[in-house]
């Protein structure tokens, strides 16, 4: 849900840094009032950046741990009841053969 979040920002971002280009680049606007748009500008590309970058971070991580729900044993993807759950991991049993093994959330570094 976070990586909604900001994904949903980054697009919010977007919108405001072409609005905010139209401004700076407007012949009509006093030049201290376009500094002050390209500043705001400026801004806004970094946290939309940084947005997008938090989002595909959120989605790597999810298919990380995606990638471990496949059973060792018999092969089914994501058939599996939670066992156990221990930190920022948690342990699994395969609904058809029954097979434990342990799915590690990634680490934040
Ligand atoms: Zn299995």
């Amino acid at each position: 849900m976070e990586s909604h979040l900001h994904l949903v920002t980054a697009l919010l971002l977007t919108v405001a840094v072409m609005a905010l280009v139209e401004l700076v680049f407007d012949q009509s606007t006093p030049g201290f009032t376009r500094i002050g748009w390209l500043a705001l500008l400026s801004g806004a590309v970094l946290i939309a950046v940084k947005a997008l970058r938090n989002y595909f971070f959120f989605m790597m991580c999810a298919e990380q741990v995606a990638n471990q729900a496949v059973c060792g044993r018999c092969g089914v993807y994501g058939r599996l009841r939670l066992v156990r759950e221990k930190g920022q991991q948690c342990d699994v049993a395969c609904k058809r053969c029954a097979f434990e093994w342990s799915i590690r959330e990634p680490r934040d570094d």
